[in-house]
């Protein structure tokens, strides 16, 4: 079991790919700090209606009520007062939530901040780098690999079954059919990928 840190906040992140079980775990971190009887909230960027407004849903179907914020000052209004606050889709807010981290934590709150590491080119999500160099704890799931069953650490985003574009838009909450979990051997680099990979993985022949 970890030690938490005394008298203060803390930020802990949960990434991975998509189906990696990230918002069940927020929701179960948030749930644990409700029992204990500390004041939890649940905030969510407003981009994020696959399932229901009110709430976090995972994919598995685990629930908790959330509240929507637009902007980063937004998430830090609506978190005044909390204990605990779980952010879920971090990478979706602009890099103005790094500070709103900041100072919620600084004020003593307890940040559980889940989102994607890396967008489906395979790049770095949004503020996600910072978050993970800054946070006091870390947790990257994994997902499995539609293809191989392997575990797979990226998001493979298909249209009409085919890998998307790289210059395809970035934000684009879907569903089983547009997006995939894949390992790193089965991802496939969206068109004009290879301008811009590591010469080493070209050179080694796997793309
Ligand atoms: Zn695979």
């Amino acid at each position: 079991m970890r030690t938490q840190p005394k008298g203060g906040g803390w930020l802990e992140v949960v990434c991975g790919p998509m189906f990696s079980g990230k918002s069940e775990e927020l929701i179960r971190r948030l749930r644990r700090a409700e029992i204990a009887g500390q004041r939890a909230l649940v905030v969510k960027p407003v981009i994020d209606d696959r399932y229901d407004v009110g709430h976090v849903v995972s994919h598995a179907g685990a629930k908790m009520r959330a509240v929507t914020a637009t902007t980063p000052s937004e998430v830090q209004r609506l978190a005044q007062g909390y204990d605990a606050v779980g952010i879920d889709e971090v990478q979706f807010f602009d890099e103005g939530i790094i500070d709103a981290i900041d100072e919620l934590v600084r004020r003593g709150a307890r940040v559980v901040a889940a989102g994607l590491a890396q967008d489906f080119r395979g790049l770095p999500f949004g503020s996600m780098p910072t978050l993970l160099c800054v946070a006091e704890f870390v947790d990257k799931l994994e997902a499995v690999c539609h293809r191989c069953g392997g575990p797979a650490t990226m998001t493979q985003r298909l249209v009409d079954g085919s890998p998307a574009p790289f210059e395809g838009e970035t934000i684009q909450v879907g569903a089983l059919d547009s997006y995939e979990a894949r390992c790193r051997a089965c991802f496939e680099p969206g068109e004009d990928a290879s301008r811009v990979l590591p010469v080493t993985l070209i050179h080694s022949g796997r793309v």
